[in-house]
This record gives structure tokens, C-alpha cells and sequence, in this order.
């Protein structure tokens, strides 16, 4: 099956969905890779939806990408007097280093980073910042004036803005859940919280080569040190969520714009998360504001656009999937889809290979091809010719099925597993033959202007 639109589209599986039959009308609707969210749901659940995706995959012949998505060092409160507790602006509350069960002079805190790191003046966020407190002092309890109230609730997660945590972005659980994960065969893991490049190295010495390190950018520190977290993963997710809490919302559009293009110009995969279709996981339709959310990351070039909730555990998750395909192939049939998306792309990085990746593609362009075809042993080839945005489909193909797998996040890609060519004259006919069977071209049709192979 072909899909007719470059950016492609990511959905939380979540009790909304992991049934098998809801997981294929989830990918006929247009998901291209899964994400399985291993802040909920037993490892149990996660191998029978792993299960039921890599069916499908037999069913249709195709590749599909399942993500890992580690829960990371979310830092939480634990557990109050009567499951919750109301605190009102002004009133001065205590955070206490343990695990005891607290009230408003106890509330507990159970990581001892966080007195460690915390400074006077320091803001503290409770439940995605519904409730914030200033810290007045910090040694093995922390005293806080609250600034805005609102009721808390046992377990609820806490932000510290800007403060360096010192804590490995794997906990015991994510260890343990990357473990379970590389051996049901994840094609991505996602780390969440990373705050330094430290921390993609911590991760990528237990992950090697066995899936693609996904660096979700959540908090300040992740963006003072962006270039090199780049670098050092091999996609990166735009994670709104957290990273609207750490930093004040008028700045997420631009640090958007930022990550979307550094990504464009390390030739890596950018994901935009979060609240996409937000309104979508009680109502049949998104605000039209969320329409236009998903659009701009369609302008600005974003490989693909993710579900969270909206498919996970929301009231419509199929629709939701419908809806963003839907704007996705709107946006890039609008008459001003190719300036933008050419006025986003960044000043190129100019190597040999990235200079025939991007000759191949204006040539293809120019002459109209049917696809550009690229093979591909690690998916780089078709990185650097994505890279371009090239008005015509890629065709990647490659022998290895995870590579195949992987590239189901990459824009405009098509992938497919094929043979591994010994020569030129075998190129071209598996080019072609790929070309003819997956729908791209039509073999002596007039008017056909052939392939462009990019190896
Ligand atoms: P989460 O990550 O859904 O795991 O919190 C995404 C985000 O924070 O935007
Ligand atoms: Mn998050």
C-alpha cells in the first residue's frame, strides 16, 4: 500500500487501540509507526501489540515502525493524606526527602536530586505546572510559597525549569523495559528528559546498533546543548508536553521552528509531539486551531506528526488518525506547500554524499520522475535524498528488514525489503521491478519518463 503524502504520521497505541482490529484500522487509516508507551501499560501488553503490528506487516506485505517510548526520570510527588491535597496561593507548604505518605507539611518527595539541585527563588511545578511554588529554602526539606493553587493528587509528576538534575536518563524500570524491548525487536527507543549528550551515550552503549536512539527534547537543558544531543541521536522528537511546562508556552512555536530546521540540516528525522489533536480525544473533529497546529509542522518540514492520548487512550482514535492524514495531504496540496517548505530548508551541509543525494533529487525533479530510488544498507542514502524534500517519491530499498522498519518515520520515504544488488545491471532491474509492483511506475507506458536511481 502507498501512501499519498511525504510526512507520516506516528500514534500512541494505548487501551483505546491495542486490540489487533483497532491496530489495523489504525495503520489503514494512515499510521505509519507505532508508539508504545512504556510510561503505561504492563510489558505483558506491549509484546501482544508488538505482536499484532509486526501481523499486519505479513498481512500487507509492509514494513511498520514500532517506537519504544522510555518513561524516563520523571520526577514525581508520592503519595498524600486521602490521595490529595488542596493548596491555596500564598499558604507556605513542605516537601520532605522519603516515601512516607504526607500532608501539607510532609508532602513527599522521594528523589534526593531534586534538594540537591533546587535553589532558593527556584520554581517548582506540580501536575504540567496546574500548580507552582517558589522555593524559599533548600537543604533535606524544601519550603515553598504556593503561587498558583489547585488541588495535587498522589503520584503527580514535578518540573524543576532549568535546573540540571543529576540523575541517568534510564531508571531501573526503563533498563529493564529497553531490555524487553530490544528483545521483542523495537525499531526505535525514544529517551525521555534527556538533558545532556552524556545521556544519549549512557543510552546508545545498551541499545548499539539494535534500534534508532530517539532524543525527545523536553526540558531547557536539552536546548542550550541541542547541537551536539543532535548528533548524537538518530531522530529527534519535538515533545511539547513537558517541554511547554519547562518553558513558557510563547516559546515553543520558535524553539519548534529551531529544532524542525537544525534537524533538516543534520539530515535527522524530527518528530512534532504532543496535543496535536487535543480536542480529539473526547470529540469527533479538532478545533480548527488544531488543524492548524498540524499544519505548520507540515510547512515547516517535520518528518512526521504524532498521537498521543488522541489515539491512546481518547474517545476517537481512529478519527483522529483520519483527521491528520487528512490535513497532512491538504497542506501539501496547497499552492504554497513547496515555497514554504523550500524557504524552511536550511543552508546545506555540502559532503560528497549529501551532493549526490541532493543532485539526484533536483534531477528528479526537473525530469518529473516517477520516484527517485534509492538503495540503502543503513537508510542513510534515503536520510540525504529526504533531506532534499524533493517533489517526487523515494523509493528506499534495502536487504534488512530493520532498516526497512526504520525508515517508516522518514518523510516522503517508501520503503521496501529487496534484494541486496551485486551489480549494476541487477540494480536496475530490482529498481525497476520495485518501481512497477509498488505502484510507482508503469513499465513502456507512453509518457513514462522512468526511474532515477541514487546509490
Ligand atoms: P510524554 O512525552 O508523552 O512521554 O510525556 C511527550 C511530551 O512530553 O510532549
Ligand atoms: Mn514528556
Amino acid at each position: 500500500m502507498r501512501r499519498s503524502r511525504h510526512a507520516k504520521i506516528v500514534a500512541t497505541v494505548g487501551p483505546a487501540t491495542a486490540s489487533p482490529e483497532k491496530l489495523r484500522a489504525l495503520y489503514l487509516s494512515g499510521a505509519d509507526t507505532f508508539r508504545l508507551n512504556f510510561s503505561h501499560g504492563t510489558l505483558d501488553d506491549h509484546a501482544r501489540v508488538l505482536a499484532a503490528i509486526r501481523a499486519l506487516e505479513r498481512e500487507f506485505n509492509r514494513p511498520i515502525g514500532v517506537l519504544q517510548d522510555l518513561q524516563g526520570p520523571k520526577i514525581r510527588i508520592g503519595r498524600l493524606d486521602e490521595g490529595k491535597l488542596t493548596l491555596e496561593a500564598g499558604e507556605t507548604v513542605c516537601f520532605t526527602l522519603g516515601e512516607e505518605t504526607g500532608g501539607k507539611q510532609s508532602i513527599p518527595l522521594p528523589h534526593a536530586e531534586i534538594f540537591a539541585a533546587a535553589y532558593p527563588g527556584q520554581a517548582l511545578l506540580i501536575d504540567d505546572g496546574r500548580v507552582r511554588l517558589v522555593e524559599k529554602l533548600s537543604s533535606e526539606q524544601i519550603v515553598a510559597r504556593v503561587v498558583v493553587g489547585g488541588v495535587i493528587r498522589d503520584h503527580k509528576g514535578v518540573n524543576l525549569p532549568g535546573a540540571l538534575l543529576n540523575i541517568s536518563p534510564l531508571t531501573k524500570k526503563d533498563r529493564a523495559d529497553l531490555a524487553f524491548g530490544l528483545e521483542l525487536g523495537v525499531d526505535w527507543v525514544a529517551l525521555s528528559f534527556v538533558q545532556k549528550p552524556s545521556d544519549l551515550i549512557e543510552a546508545r552503549a545498551l541499545i548499539g546498533e539494535a534500534a534508532g536512539l530517539v532524543a525527545k527534547i523536553e526540558t531547557p537543558m536539552a536546548l542550550d546543548r541541542i547541537g551536539d544531543i543532535i548528533d548524537l541521536s538518530d531522530a529527534i522528537m519535538v515533545a511539547r508536553g513537558d517541554l511547554g511546562v519547562e518553558i513558557p508556552p510563547e516559546e515553543v512555536p520558535g524553539r519548534q521552528k529551531e529544532l524542525v530546521r537544525a534537524c533538516r540540516l543534520a539530515a535527522k528525522p524530527v518528530i512534532v509531539a504532543t496535543q496535536m489533536l487535543d480536542s480529539m480525544v473526547a470529540a469527533p473533529t479538532p478545533t480548527r486551531a488544531e488543524a492548524s497546529d498540524v499544519a505548520t509542522a507540515i510547512y515547516d518540514g517535520a518528518d512526521a506528526v504524532m498521537l498521543s492520548a488522541e489515539s491512546a487512550s481518547g474517545l476517537y482514535p481512529i478519527e483522529a488518525v483520519v483527521m491528520m492524514d487528512r490535513i497532512i495531504k491538504s497542506t501539501e496540496q496547497h499552492h504554497l506547500y513547496r515555497s514554504l517548505i523550500e524557504a524552511s530548508q536550511a543552508g546545506e551541509d555540502m559532503t560528497p554524499p549529501h551532493a549526490v543525494a541532493a543532485a539526484g533529487a533536483d534531477l528528479a525533479a526537473a525530469i518529473s520522475a516517477k520516484a527517485i530510488i534509492a538503495f540503502t544498507a543503513s537508510g542513510t542514502t534515503a536520510v540525504r535524498i529526504a533531506r532534499k524534500r524533493p517533489p517526487v517519491p523515494i523509493l528506499a530499498l534495502t536487504p534488512d528488514q530493520n532498516v526497512a522498519r526504520r525508515m517508516c518515520l522518514l518523510w516522503g520515504v517508501h520503503s521496501v525489503v529487496s534484494g541486496d544488488p551485486a551489480g549494476h545491471d541487477e540494480m536496475t532491474r530490482i529498481a525497476t521491478n520495485a518501481a512497477h509492483q509498488q505502484g510507482f511506475a508503469t513499465p513502456k507506458r507512453p509518457g513514462c519518463r522512468g526511474v532515477w536511481a541514487a546509490f
